[in-house]
């Protein structure tokens, strides 16, 4: 594909999605300023912790997928790349993002087998047209060899927005929302995308439904982490 890029970039100039400077697609500046989810964190779920080993939600009520990593912290450019992603159908934005996704998924080393991204609702598909995690979650399971399943997962319902609801809300918002195909994740070890995540809600429901039909383990992956002190 990056000769078509180059074809594009020819045609039309890129700017770049974290600060729509023109020049590259995602710029070294804006790659400077990712910042990783770093210090002490949860085996399980990837959120920061004062301690070692598993955060208190966690010990509480141990999430059905192995384990959830995100690339960088919800903010700054990653969050306006995110936006653009959302509302611009920018392929070629996925492209470039994919890349340090997949040198991250490297170095986390996980048995994947199958890339399945969540899916949008019926309603949502139609409003905008196509699912944004699906614009990084091909590219990535290309650039890593993994088998790309963008129809493995559906919605059984429309599920309200999460903006605003508790992280016990947004578990009983999500639950049963999702349904696995058996043909295409069963036996096979599964990574679960999505662009952020905050509580984990959306990805345990996800990964519920794929460990139901069959699916030997679910490791769960976002592009961005919203922390508790960026506002839930
Ligand atoms: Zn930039
Ligand atoms: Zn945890």
């Amino acid at each position: 594909m990056g000769w078509l890029w180059g074809v594009l970039d020819w045609l039309y100039p890129p700017v770049c999605g974290g600060c729509s400077r023109p020049g590259a697609r995602w710029c070294a500046d804006c790659q400077q300023q990712v910042t990783p989810v770093s210090g002490s964190i949860c085996n399980i779920c990837g959120l920061p912790v004062a301690g070692e080993g598993l955060c208190e939600g966690c010990q509480l009520h141990m999430p059905p997928y192995t384990a959830l990593r995100s690339w960088a912290v919800f903010e700054g450019p990653v969050r306006s790349a995110l936006h653009r992603l959302k509302y611009r159908r920018n392929v070629a934005l996925g492209d470039a993002l994919a890349r340090p996704l997949a040198d991250f998924c490297r170095r986390l080393d996980w048995p994947v087998q199958v890339v399945v991204p969540v899916p949008l609702g019926k309603e949502r598909l139609h409003e905008r047209g196509y699912n944004q995690v699906g614009l990084i979650a091909m590219p990535l399971a290309a650039l890593n060899r993994w088998r790309y399943a963008p129809r493995a997962l559906s919605r059984v319902r429309e599920t309200k927005s999460q903006v605003g609801l508790s992280a016990f809300e947004r578990q009983e918002n999500m639950q049963g929302a999702f349904r696995a195909d058996p043909h295409l994740v069963g036996g096979y070890t599964v990574l679960l995308m999505d662009d952020v995540a905050t509580t984990g809600a959306t990805l345990s429901a996800g990964a519920e439904a794929l460990l139901s039909a069959g699916a030997e383990a679910v490791f769960a992956l976002t592009l961005a982490r919203a922390l508790p002190r960026h506002g839930l």
